[in-house]
């Protein structure tokens, strides 16, 4: 029998680290809440990282909303997000009542173009609308080009969030991603890099950052005064990260510059036996950065005879999982209202003639394919997938 293969799915240390760490739990009975699980995994992340300040949350989703709160943004603010990602990201936009506006991708990064950024600042200003924040991800582990993004946020003196929940390890210039933005968010659920059942954290790395730490923790608590009684002058949220929780994500993040290591030896895999397709092309790793590679990505040309469609069904009949690339957030259907800059200066008039979406995030999304991209993955599984890729081109067409 063919063993069914993942995506992307959890993957425990092979030293049993994740145990040890509950186990620890369970014996000082600091199941929850909090206790020294998460004081440590907060610690062990900014060094390792070399981020301001952390704060562990029950999920990257909540990361961002208490980011965005921490920021200010609150009803009819604008905030400016990268349109390919995971709805994740921009939901916490409408959480606090504001309204996103969708920012176009490049070819070169697949990830928010600079220069649509610095058009989407013009055009707000024009209108005298400045943005709240800015919200820019490195999708697949990919690294945006964060240097010069960060730049423009500065030069119009707007907050910059680093959406890395995907990009966990990634190295632009020396520096971790999520450590570049005023705040910087990762996610541990199941799919990711490394996992901690499900939980996210946030870095905070402005020169205020403990007090801002401190309020994201006084917010995510239910926002408790001190007091005897319960007290509350907030709304607040029950968005902690548990001490068993936190526990898994100690001993998952001794693992994760393996974990790296292992997804570059698949994304090289799939380079080294699928490479000579005709019209198929991978993901790009930018100059000056060192990517994850958490999901291997390719892209089809238009004209190659070979769909995406067919790649996933032939993985399907493999018992492999494979995966469409994300849909922009300007083609969602709830967020059909909102507005959208991209490179392509005549996108409406292209759209309207032929129905299609021809924005760089669009084009992305039509062509591409996530393969299977499970760390556990056996060169024998890898195999199997290439061979089932490669008997496409054989056939004639
Ligand atoms: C997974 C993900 C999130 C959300 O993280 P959760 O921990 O699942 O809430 C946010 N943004 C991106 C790009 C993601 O992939």
């Amino acid at each position: 029998m063919k063993q069914h293969i993942f995506l992307s799915s959890p993957h425990m240390s092979e030293e049993g680290y994740e145990k040890k760490f509950i186990e620890e739990a369970f014996e000082t009975n600091w199941i929850a809440p909090l206790g020294k699980n998460v004081t440590e995994f907060e610690k062990e992340m900014t060094e390792k990282l070399g981020a301001g300040k952390a704060v562990a949350l029950s999920a990257g989703t909540a990361a961002i909303h208490m980011a965005l709160k921490s920021i200010g943004v609150s009803q009819g603010d604008v905030v400016f997000c990268q349109s390919l990602t995971f709805s994740a990201t921009a939901n916490p936009i409408v959480y606090e009542k504001a309204t996103p506006v969708f920012i176009d991708s490049e070819n070169d990064t697949w990830n928010m173009s600079p220069q649509a950024l610095e058009q989407a600042f013009q055009k707000y200003e024009r209108i005298q609308k400045k943005p709240k924040a800015v919200i820019v991800v490195h999708l697949y582990g990919i690294c945006a080009r964060i240097g010069e993004i960060a730049e423009i946020c500065r030069r119009y003196q707007v907050p910059l969030i680093e959406d890395a929940a995907e990009s966990l390890g990634s190295i632009y210039c020396g520096k971790y991603t999520g450590t570049f933005g005023d705040y910087g968010i990762i996610s541990f659920n199941g799919n990711k890099i490394i996992t901690s059942s499900g939980g996210g954290m946030l870095l905070v790395n402005t020169q205020d950052a403990a007090e801002k730490a401190e309020k994201v923790l006084y917010w995510a608590t239910q926002a408790r005064e001190p007091a005897r009684w319960y007290q509350h002058t907030e709304i607040g949220y029950n968005y902690r990260m548990s001490n068993i929780v936190a526990g898994i994500g100690r001993g998952q993040l001794k693992v994760l510059d393996q974990r790296v290591e292992k997804k570059r030896y698949i994304l090289d895999y799939y380079k080294k036996h699928l490479g000579d397709l005709q019209g198929m092309h991978f993901m790009p790793e930018p100059n000056d950065t060192y990517c994850n590679c958490w999901l291997s990505v390719i892209q089809l040309d238009g004209d190659c005879a070979v769909k995406p469609l067919d790649i996933m069904k032939a993985l399907e009949e493999e018992d492999a999982e494979s995966r469409p690339v994300w849909k922009p957030m300007h083609l969602q259907p709830v967020f059909a209202d909102c507005d959208f800059i991209s490179q392509i200066d005549d996108l409406h008039i292209v759209n309207g003639e032929t129905g299609a979406d021809h924005s760089v995030s669009g084009q992305l999304f039509e062509h591409g394919v996530c393969l299977p991209s499970d760390s556990k993955m056996t060169d024998e599984d890898l195999n199997r997938i290439c061979s089932a890729v490669r008997r496409l081109w054989e056939k004639p067409i």
